[in-house]
Protein backbone atom coordinates (compact mmCIF):
# COMPACT_ATOMS: atom_id res chain seq x y z
CA UNK A 1 0.00 0.00 0.00
CA UNK A 2 3.13 2.10 0.50
CA UNK A 3 4.66 1.42 -2.92
CA UNK A 4 2.31 2.82 -5.46
CA UNK A 5 1.80 5.00 -7.94
CA UNK A 6 0.16 8.53 -6.86
CA UNK A 7 0.74 11.90 -4.72
CA UNK A 8 0.03 12.41 -0.89
CA UNK A 9 -0.33 15.87 0.62
CA UNK A 10 2.18 16.20 3.52
CA UNK A 11 2.69 19.47 5.86
CA UNK A 12 1.53 21.96 2.35
CA UNK A 13 3.56 20.02 -0.21
CA UNK A 14 2.40 17.31 -2.97
CA UNK A 15 4.87 14.70 -2.37
CA UNK A 16 4.95 11.46 -4.20
CA UNK A 17 3.44 8.13 -2.38
CA UNK A 18 6.08 6.24 -1.79
CA UNK A 19 8.19 9.42 -0.24
CA UNK A 20 5.57 10.41 2.24
CA UNK A 21 7.22 8.86 4.90
CA UNK A 22 7.60 9.22 9.11
CA UNK A 23 10.59 8.27 11.24
CA UNK A 24 9.64 5.21 13.43
CA UNK A 25 9.57 7.43 16.87
CA UNK A 26 7.20 9.72 15.74
CA UNK A 27 5.19 10.36 18.72
CA UNK A 28 1.67 9.61 17.43
CA UNK A 29 2.87 6.00 16.38
CA UNK A 30 4.12 5.38 20.07
CA UNK A 31 1.01 6.29 21.74
CA UNK A 32 -1.97 6.68 19.41
CA UNK A 33 -2.62 10.21 20.35
CA UNK A 34 -3.59 11.87 16.56
CA UNK A 35 -6.61 12.38 14.85
CA UNK A 36 -8.23 11.93 11.62
CA UNK A 37 -11.20 11.81 9.40
CA UNK A 38 -12.94 8.83 7.03
CA UNK A 39 -14.07 10.81 3.67
CA UNK A 40 -15.51 9.56 0.57
CA UNK A 41 -15.57 11.36 -2.78
CA UNK A 42 -18.41 10.11 -5.30
CA UNK A 43 -18.76 10.70 -9.59
CA UNK A 44 -21.84 12.92 -9.87
CA UNK A 45 -23.51 13.49 -13.41
CA UNK A 46 -23.53 17.25 -13.86
CA UNK A 47 -20.27 18.36 -11.30
CA UNK A 48 -17.80 16.07 -11.83
CA UNK A 49 -16.30 14.22 -8.85
CA UNK A 50 -17.68 16.06 -5.69
CA UNK A 51 -16.13 15.38 -2.06
CA UNK A 52 -19.50 14.55 0.21
CA UNK A 53 -19.92 17.19 3.21
CA UNK A 54 -16.44 17.69 2.98
CA UNK A 55 -16.81 21.01 5.35
CA UNK A 56 -18.52 18.94 8.24
CA UNK A 57 -15.40 16.59 8.05
CA UNK A 58 -13.26 19.04 8.35
CA UNK A 59 -15.14 20.56 10.96
CA UNK A 60 -15.03 17.39 12.96
CA UNK A 61 -11.47 17.06 12.27
CA UNK A 62 -10.71 20.32 14.06
CA UNK A 63 -12.94 19.94 17.10
CA UNK A 64 -11.14 16.11 17.35
CA UNK A 65 -7.80 18.33 17.60
CA UNK A 66 -9.63 20.29 19.71
CA UNK A 67 -10.78 17.98 22.47
CA UNK A 68 -7.13 16.64 22.31
CA UNK A 69 -5.48 19.72 23.04
CA UNK A 70 -3.67 19.43 19.74
CA UNK A 71 -2.17 22.70 17.66
CA UNK A 72 -3.68 22.87 14.40
CA UNK A 73 -0.85 24.61 11.82
CA UNK A 74 -3.47 24.56 8.74
CA UNK A 75 -6.67 26.99 9.11
CA UNK A 76 -9.85 25.06 7.83
CA UNK A 77 -9.53 26.28 4.17
CA UNK A 78 -6.21 25.23 3.71
CA UNK A 79 -7.54 21.58 4.31
CA UNK A 80 -10.85 22.06 2.57
CA UNK A 81 -8.36 22.97 -0.32
CA UNK A 82 -5.86 20.70 0.36
CA UNK A 83 -8.45 17.46 -0.13
CA UNK A 84 -10.13 18.77 -3.20
CA UNK A 85 -6.05 19.04 -4.52
CA UNK A 86 -5.40 15.43 -3.27
CA UNK A 87 -8.74 14.05 -5.05
CA UNK A 88 -7.64 16.07 -8.28
CA UNK A 89 -4.06 15.12 -8.38
CA UNK A 90 -4.70 11.38 -8.21
CA UNK A 91 -7.13 11.73 -11.27
CA UNK A 92 -9.76 9.46 -8.84
CA UNK A 93 -13.80 9.56 -10.05
CA UNK A 94 -14.56 8.27 -6.91
CA UNK A 95 -12.60 7.65 -3.81
CA UNK A 96 -12.09 7.46 0.02
CA UNK A 97 -9.78 10.16 1.31
CA UNK A 98 -8.04 10.30 4.69
CA UNK A 99 -6.79 13.37 6.48
CA UNK A 100 -4.67 12.56 9.60
CA UNK A 101 -2.99 14.92 12.17
CA UNK A 102 -0.63 13.69 14.02
CA UNK A 103 2.71 14.82 16.14
CA UNK A 104 5.83 13.86 14.60
CA UNK A 105 9.46 12.72 16.08
CA UNK A 106 10.45 16.10 17.99
CA UNK A 107 10.15 14.05 21.31
CA UNK A 108 8.98 11.51 22.95
CA UNK A 109 7.82 11.93 26.31
CA UNK A 110 4.19 11.59 27.18
CA UNK A 111 4.27 15.06 28.16
CA UNK A 112 4.46 15.82 24.26
CA UNK A 113 6.06 19.25 25.08
CA UNK A 114 8.20 20.83 21.69
CA UNK A 115 6.28 18.69 19.58
CA UNK A 116 4.92 19.62 15.88
CA UNK A 117 1.33 18.71 14.87
CA UNK A 118 2.22 17.39 10.83
CA UNK A 119 -0.91 16.93 8.62
CA UNK A 120 -1.60 14.53 5.80
CA UNK A 121 -4.09 13.63 3.03
CA UNK A 122 -4.26 10.79 1.00
CA UNK A 123 -7.06 9.21 -1.24
CA UNK A 124 -7.80 6.44 -2.93
CA UNK A 125 -10.05 4.00 -4.57
CA UNK A 126 -12.05 1.84 -1.99
CA UNK A 127 -14.81 0.93 -3.63
CA UNK A 128 -17.38 -0.71 -1.17
CA UNK A 129 -16.43 -1.13 2.82
CA UNK A 130 -18.87 -4.18 2.76
CA UNK A 131 -19.27 -6.49 0.33
CA UNK A 132 -21.52 -5.77 -2.41
CA UNK A 133 -23.79 -8.44 -1.62
CA UNK A 134 -24.33 -7.30 1.77
CA UNK A 135 -25.69 -3.72 0.62
CA UNK A 136 -28.95 -5.52 -0.50
CA UNK A 137 -29.22 -8.29 1.82
CA UNK A 138 -27.53 -6.73 5.02
CA UNK A 139 -24.64 -7.91 7.32
CA UNK A 140 -24.84 -10.29 10.06
CA UNK A 141 -23.44 -8.87 13.32
CA UNK A 142 -22.03 -10.01 16.61
CA UNK A 143 -22.49 -7.99 19.79
CA UNK A 144 -19.04 -7.63 21.01
CA UNK A 145 -17.20 -8.37 24.42
CA UNK A 146 -15.71 -5.40 24.11
CA UNK A 147 -17.14 -2.08 25.91
CA UNK A 148 -17.56 0.79 23.50
CA UNK A 149 -15.05 3.54 25.40
CA UNK A 150 -16.61 4.99 28.49
CA UNK A 151 -16.60 9.02 28.04
CA UNK A 152 -13.93 9.25 30.74
CA UNK A 153 -11.65 7.40 29.73
CA UNK A 154 -11.29 8.55 25.82
CA UNK A 155 -12.67 11.17 24.19
CA UNK A 156 -15.73 9.18 22.21
CA UNK A 157 -16.35 12.97 20.27
CA UNK A 158 -13.02 12.61 18.78
CA UNK A 159 -12.03 10.70 15.91
CA UNK A 160 -8.97 9.99 17.80
CA UNK A 161 -6.31 7.15 16.27
CA UNK A 162 -6.16 5.57 19.47
CA UNK A 163 -9.63 5.33 19.98
CA UNK A 164 -9.66 2.36 17.02
CA UNK A 165 -7.69 -0.17 19.03
CA UNK A 166 -11.21 -0.44 20.58
CA UNK A 167 -12.97 -0.74 17.21
CA UNK A 168 -10.00 -3.37 15.90
CA UNK A 169 -10.80 -5.61 18.66
CA UNK A 170 -14.25 -5.76 18.28
CA UNK A 171 -14.13 -6.52 14.69
CA UNK A 172 -11.59 -8.64 14.56
CA UNK A 173 -13.32 -10.87 17.40
CA UNK A 174 -16.79 -10.40 15.30
CA UNK A 175 -14.24 -11.74 12.01
CA UNK A 176 -14.11 -14.69 14.35
CA UNK A 177 -16.99 -15.88 14.94
CA UNK A 178 -18.18 -15.74 11.32
CA UNK A 179 -20.36 -12.33 11.41
CA UNK A 180 -19.16 -9.14 9.39
CA UNK A 181 -19.41 -6.55 12.47
CA UNK A 182 -19.26 -6.16 15.61
CA UNK A 183 -22.05 -4.26 17.96
CA UNK A 184 -20.08 -2.42 20.49
CA UNK A 185 -22.30 -1.92 24.31
CA UNK A 186 -21.69 0.85 26.27
CA UNK A 187 -20.29 0.57 29.81
CA UNK A 188 -23.50 0.28 31.17
CA UNK A 189 -24.52 -2.09 28.62
CA UNK A 190 -27.03 -0.16 26.29
CA UNK A 191 -26.60 -0.29 22.82
CA UNK A 192 -23.12 2.61 21.36
CA UNK A 193 -22.31 1.50 17.71
CA UNK A 194 -20.63 -0.84 15.45
CA UNK A 195 -16.59 -0.62 14.96
CA UNK A 196 -16.61 2.56 12.44
CA UNK A 197 -20.49 3.28 12.04
CA UNK A 198 -23.35 4.13 13.97
CA UNK A 199 -26.41 1.94 14.33
CA UNK A 200 -30.42 2.69 14.19
CA UNK A 201 -33.48 0.14 14.60
CA UNK A 202 -36.89 0.88 12.95
CA UNK A 203 -39.85 -0.38 14.82
CA UNK A 204 -43.26 0.21 14.05
CA UNK A 205 -42.29 2.60 11.49
CA UNK A 206 -40.18 4.89 13.78
CA UNK A 207 -36.68 4.86 13.42
CA UNK A 208 -33.95 4.62 16.66
CA UNK A 209 -30.67 5.60 17.83
CA UNK A 210 -28.56 5.62 20.69
CA UNK A 211 -27.81 8.95 21.76
CA UNK A 212 -24.78 10.26 21.23
CA UNK A 213 -22.70 9.89 25.03
CA UNK A 214 -20.42 7.28 23.90
CA UNK A 215 -20.36 6.88 19.97
CA UNK A 216 -18.75 8.78 17.85
CA UNK A 217 -21.32 11.67 16.08
CA UNK A 218 -21.79 10.50 12.71
CA UNK A 219 -21.63 12.66 9.53
CA UNK A 220 -23.79 9.82 7.64
CA UNK A 221 -25.86 9.82 11.01
CA UNK A 222 -26.93 13.39 10.67
CA UNK A 223 -27.49 12.95 7.06
CA UNK A 224 -30.12 9.99 7.69
CA UNK A 225 -31.67 12.50 10.48
CA UNK A 226 -32.05 14.78 7.60
CA UNK A 227 -33.58 12.63 5.44
CA UNK A 228 -36.05 11.15 7.91
CA UNK A 229 -37.11 14.67 8.75
CA UNK A 230 -38.28 15.05 4.87
CA UNK A 231 -39.95 12.30 5.35
CA UNK A 232 -41.90 12.96 8.12
CA UNK A 233 -40.36 9.89 10.07
CA UNK A 234 -39.61 10.51 13.64
CA UNK A 235 -35.75 9.41 15.05
CA UNK A 236 -35.68 9.37 18.58
CA UNK A 237 -32.68 9.09 20.28
CA UNK A 238 -32.18 6.79 23.93
CA UNK A 239 -30.91 4.06 25.43
CA UNK A 240 -31.15 1.29 23.50
CA UNK A 241 -31.02 -2.55 24.66
CA UNK A 242 -29.28 -5.52 22.63
CA UNK A 243 -33.07 -7.36 22.54
CA UNK A 244 -34.45 -4.60 21.33
CA UNK A 245 -32.41 -4.59 18.47
CA UNK A 246 -33.42 -8.72 18.10
CA UNK A 247 -36.77 -7.78 17.78
CA UNK A 248 -36.81 -4.34 16.03
CA UNK A 249 -38.37 -4.50 12.32
CA UNK A 250 -35.65 -3.43 10.78
CA UNK A 251 -31.67 -2.38 11.61
CA UNK A 252 -29.27 -0.88 10.18
CA UNK A 253 -25.28 1.25 10.30
CA UNK A 254 -24.26 4.30 8.99
CA UNK A 255 -20.30 5.82 8.21
CA UNK A 256 -18.82 6.92 5.50
CA UNK A 257 -16.61 3.59 4.62
CA UNK A 258 -19.95 1.08 4.91
CA UNK A 259 -22.49 3.98 3.86
CA UNK A 260 -25.89 2.54 4.69
CA UNK A 261 -26.01 -0.93 5.25
CA UNK A 262 -28.90 -3.06 6.78
CA UNK A 263 -28.32 -5.36 9.42
CA UNK A 264 -29.93 -8.63 8.70
CA UNK A 265 -28.61 -10.81 11.90
CA UNK A 266 -27.71 -9.89 15.44
CA UNK A 267 -26.15 -12.70 17.41
CA UNK A 268 -27.83 -15.42 16.10
CA UNK A 269 -31.30 -13.89 15.72
CA UNK A 270 -32.78 -12.35 12.20
CA UNK A 271 -33.86 -9.18 12.75
CA UNK A 272 -37.49 -8.35 11.01
CA UNK A 273 -37.87 -10.76 7.64
CA UNK A 274 -33.98 -11.30 7.79
CA UNK A 275 -33.29 -9.27 4.92
CA UNK A 276 -33.39 -5.55 4.09
CA UNK A 277 -36.40 -3.18 5.41
CA UNK A 278 -38.43 -1.11 3.49
CA UNK A 279 -36.96 2.12 5.72
CA UNK A 280 -33.43 0.80 5.38
CA UNK A 281 -34.02 0.49 1.41
CA UNK A 282 -35.31 4.25 1.55
CA UNK A 283 -32.60 5.70 3.44
CA UNK A 284 -30.19 4.09 1.23
CA UNK A 285 -31.42 4.98 -1.99
CA UNK A 286 -32.03 8.52 -0.60
CA UNK A 287 -27.81 8.72 0.70
CA UNK A 288 -26.55 7.07 -2.82
CA UNK A 289 -28.83 9.64 -4.60
CA UNK A 290 -27.46 12.55 -2.76
CA UNK A 291 -23.80 11.67 -2.30
CA UNK A 292 -23.64 11.05 -6.38
CA UNK A 293 -25.64 14.25 -6.85
CA UNK A 294 -28.74 13.05 -8.22
CA UNK A 295 -30.85 15.06 -5.24
CA UNK A 296 -30.40 18.59 -6.20
CA UNK A 297 -31.80 19.97 -2.62
CA UNK A 298 -28.57 18.02 -1.10
CA UNK A 299 -26.36 19.77 -3.49
CA UNK A 300 -24.90 21.52 -1.05
CA UNK A 301 -23.22 18.90 0.75
CA UNK A 302 -21.09 18.42 -2.25
CA UNK A 303 -17.92 20.02 -3.35
CA UNK A 304 -16.76 19.33 -6.40
CA UNK A 305 -13.13 19.06 -6.80
CA UNK A 306 -12.32 20.47 -9.99
N1 LIG B 1 -18.57 5.43 14.76
C1 LIG B 1 -17.26 5.17 14.61
C2 LIG B 1 -16.50 4.58 15.73
C3 LIG B 1 -16.61 5.47 13.40
O1 LIG B 1 -15.32 5.23 13.24
C4 LIG B 1 -17.36 6.02 12.34
C5 LIG B 1 -16.68 6.34 11.02
N2 LIG B 1 -16.11 7.61 11.02
C6 LIG B 1 -18.72 6.27 12.53
C7 LIG B 1 -19.29 5.95 13.76
C8 LIG B 1 -19.56 6.88 11.45
O2 LIG B 1 -19.21 8.22 11.26
P1 LIG B 1 -19.36 8.92 9.83
O3 LIG B 1 -20.76 8.69 9.40
O4 LIG B 1 -19.06 10.34 10.11
O5 LIG B 1 -18.38 8.28 8.93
Amino acid sequence: FAEREGTIWLDGEMVPWGEAKVHVLTHTLHYGLGVFEGVRAYKTPDRGTCIFKLKEHTERLFNSAKILTMDMPYDRETLIEAQRAVVKANELEEAYLRPMCFYGSEGMGLRADGLKTHVMVAAWEWPSYMDPEAVARGIKVRTSSYTRHHVNITMCKAKANGNYINSMLALREALESGAEEALLLDNEGYVAEGSGENVFIVRRGKIHTPELTSCLDGITRATVFAFAEELGLEIIERRITRDEVYVADEAFFTGTAAEVVPIRMLDGREIGSGSRGPITEQMQSMYFDAVRGNRPQNAEWLTPVA
